[in-house]
């Protein structure tokens, strides 16, 4: 069995990438990236960096031409700050992870792979409408049908808090690696990041509340 992860080089995908390793063997797991114009590009040479360390083939995309209305494809835009309530922050890419899927899924079919793993999640999280647990569950659908091929997205991150996230980490044995050599931040900060932009300030609040419900139990 072969899974190819979606791996953007950030905390959730890094993780996902190493429970699949957990789940299915490290000579098992492939890994695909996309280099969409995103202003913090410079995630795509931590993803390389992990793979090249494990001997995980890693693929990386370009795709062009993206929505130029988010603020992560659009560098003369500002980043929100704060998140607007009931309403996605300037951070949407629309309709980038159906894109990414259906590129993931054309890959997996070529190398074999039959799980696709990937970091979304629907807890804790910004408003992203293709994070959500029912548009994965359409996309399998409509991939297997337009593709004859029998794929499973796979989504270990779902109904997870930022906190657990960082406990599943924990749990596999790369704590210290998802700390140090992931990169999360907008603005392309490595580890801890900028500690400003919202990415990083999930993540800060995610790691705040993992400690302390460590220290609760
Ligand atoms: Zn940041």
């Amino acid at each position: 069995m072969k899974a190819l992860v979606l791996l953007s080089g950030g905390q959730d995908s890094t993780t996902c990438l190493f429970w699949a390793a957990q789940k299915y063997g490290m000579e098992n797991i492939a890994a695909i990236g996309f280099n969409y114009g995103q202003r913090h590009d410079i995630e795509l040479d931590y993803a390389a960096k992990i793979c090249q360390g494990r001997q995980i083939p890693f693929k990386v995309v370009a795709l062009q031409n993206f929505d130029p209305s988010s603020a992560l494809t659009n560098k003369n835009l500002e980043v929100d700050t704060a998140t607007p309530a009931n309403a996605p922050p300037n951070t949407l890419v629309e309709g980038r992870n159906l894109l990414f899927l259906t590129y993931a899924a054309i890959h997996a079919k070529s190398i074999g792979a039959k799980v696709i793993v990937t970091g979304v999640c629907e807890t804790d999280f910004s408003n992203y409408p293709d994070c959500r647990d029912i548009f994965i569950k359409s996309c399998n659908v409509t991939l297997n049908l337009a593709m004859d091929y029998p794929l499973v997205i796979e989504t270990p991150l779902m109904w997870l808090t930022k906190a657990q996230a960082w406990q599943l980490a924990e749990s596999l044995g790369v704590l210290d690696i998802i700390k140090t050599e992931t990169l999360t931040c907008y603005n392309g900060i490595p580890g801890q990041g900028c500690q400003t932009c919202p990415a990083c300030q999930l993540r800060q609040k995610g790691y705040d509340n993992y400690v302390r419900d460590k220290k609760d139990i």
